[in-house]
C-alpha cells in the first residue's frame, strides 16, 4: 500500500513542536514536498524540512533530534545525489543556510599557498567563482558539480581528475547529538572513492578549509570554462537527474558497461537511461522514484548478467532500496 511516509509519526509530530521553539516559522516547512529539493525534481513529504542559519541553532536542532524517542532525523545538502521515495519521509531533514553560506580566505602564508575556508552550504559553484575572482587554483574540478561543500565533503566529490580530498586541509564537524564541534585533519577523514569518515560517523559538515595556490585569473577562468563545455558537450545537463546513477566499479566504468549492454534510452515511465551519457538516468517530465528504481533495478541486472560486475548506487537512496 501506498502510505505517505511523509506524514509525520506522532514521535515526528512531538519532534517538531520542541524545534518551533527554537527555529522560526518561514525556516520549519511542514510537510515539504522533497521534489523541490532534489535534482532528480522527484520525491514525497519529508515530514519537516528545517533549515538551520548559525551552529548555535543546529546544535539545539540535533539535541531535539537525538533525544527524540524514534523520529528520524538526516542532513540534506542541495540534493543533487539524492532519491526519495515517492511516500516521503517521516522525519526531520535538516539543511543548513545562513552563516553556513559562506566563503572567505583565512591565511596566506606567503608562498602562495593560501587558505580557504567555505560553509557547508555553500555551493561548490559559489565556491569555485570566490576561487576564480581571487586567483586561487586547485577547485577548478569542483565547479560544475552542483553539489553544497557539506554535501561534496560527505561524498569525496570528484571530477576530471580531483577530488575534494586534494584540497581539503581539514573539516569542522559537529557530532549528530549536536554535543561538540570538532576539527578533523584531512588525514583523519578516511577519504576514498565517494566517501568519507563523515558517513561512518554519522557528523555534520560544518565547514572545510580549503588549501589552494596562487594563480592567473584568466588562466583559471579558461580552466573553469573549458570544463564546463566539456561537461556540456558530454552529459544530459538539461534534465533533471542525480548525475552517475551507479558508482564506477573496480577495473571498469559504469557508463562504459551500461552502453556495451544497449541500455541508453532504456526507460520505465518518465525515467530513461540518457542517450547522451549511459551513465546518467534523467527524469525525462513526470518520473516517480518508482520509475527511476525500476530503471536502475533493469540497469544493475542486465550489466550483471553480461559482465559479471554488480553495480552499486551512488545515488542515496532516501527511503527506498534497489
Ligand atoms: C548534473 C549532475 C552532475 C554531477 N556531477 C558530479 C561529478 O562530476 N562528480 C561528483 O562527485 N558528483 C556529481 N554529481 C553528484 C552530486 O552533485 C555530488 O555527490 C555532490 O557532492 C552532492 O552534494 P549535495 O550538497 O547536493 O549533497 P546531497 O545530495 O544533498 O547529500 C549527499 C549526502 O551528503 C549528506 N550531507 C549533505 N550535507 C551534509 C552536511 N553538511 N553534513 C553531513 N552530511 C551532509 C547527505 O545526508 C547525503 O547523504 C552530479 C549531480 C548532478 C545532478
Amino acid at each position: 500500500m501506498n502510505h505517505d511516509r511523509g506524514q509525520a509519526g506522532p514521535a515526528a509530530q512531538r519532534l517538531i513542536e520542541d524545534i518551533r521553539s527554537i527555529i522560526p516559522a518561514e525556516r520549519l516547512l511542514e510537510g515539504e514536498p522533497m521534489s523541490k529539493h532534489t535534482s532528480f525534481r522527484i520525491g514525497g513529504n519529508a515530514a519537516a524540512l528545517v533549515i538551520c542559519s548559525n551552529e548555535e541553532e543546529l546544535a539545539q536542532v540535533l539535541k531535539k533530534c537525538s533525544s527524540s524517542d524514534g523520529a528520524e532525523y538526516m542532513m540534506i545538502g542541495n540534493g543533487s545525489n539524492f532519491l526519495v521515495s515517492d511516500s516521503g519521509y517521516p522525519g526531520i531533514m535538516i539543511r543548513l543556510g545562513g552563516d553556513f553560506d559562506s566563503v572567505s580566505a583565512e591565511s596566506d602564508n606567503g608562498d602562495g599557498t593560501v587558505y580557504v575556508r567555505a560553509g557547508a552550504a555553500k555551493l561548490l559553484s559559489g565556491t569555485s567563482a570566490f576561487m576564480t575572482e581571487h586567483g586561487l587554483t586547485g577547485m577548478e574540478f569542483a565547479s560544475g558539480i552542483p553539489g553544497s561543500v557539506g554535501g561534496a565533503v560527505f561524498m569525496n566529490a570528484g571530477a576530471y581528475g580531483g577530488e575534494m580530498k586534494d584540497i581539503v586541509t581539514s573539516v569542522r564537524l559537529m557530532k549528530s547529538d549536536g554535543s561538540e564541534i570538532i576539527e578533523l585533519p584531512a588525514e583523519e577523514m578516511d577519504f576514498s572513492y565517494r566517501h568519507s569518515v563523515v558517513e561512518d560517523r554519522g557528523l555534520i559538515v560544518l565547514s572545510a578549509l580549503l588549501r589552494l595556490t596562487e594563480d592567473e585569473p584568466a588562466e583559471i577562468a579558461a580552466r573553469v570554462h573549458d570544463l564546463q563545455n566539456r561537461r556540456n558537450a558530454k552529459q544530459p545537463v538539461n534534465y533533471p537527474s542525480a548525475g552517475s546513477t551507479f558508482k564506477r566499479p573496480v577495473g571498469g566504468f559504469a557508463a562504459a558497461l551500461i552502453d556495451e549492454a544497449g541500455l541508453k534510452g532504456y526507460r520505465c515511465g518518465g525515467a530513461m537511461v540518457s542517450e547522451k551519457h549511459a551513465g546518467f538516468v534523467i527524469n525525462t517530465g513526470g518520473a516517480t522514484a518508482e520509475d527511476v528504481l525500476n530503471v536502475m533495478r533493469h540497469v544493475r541486472d542486465t550489466v550483471y548478467s553480461r559482465s559479471g560486475i554488480m553495480l552499486e548506487p551512488e545515488v542515496r537512496l532516501i527511503g527506498c532500496e534497489l
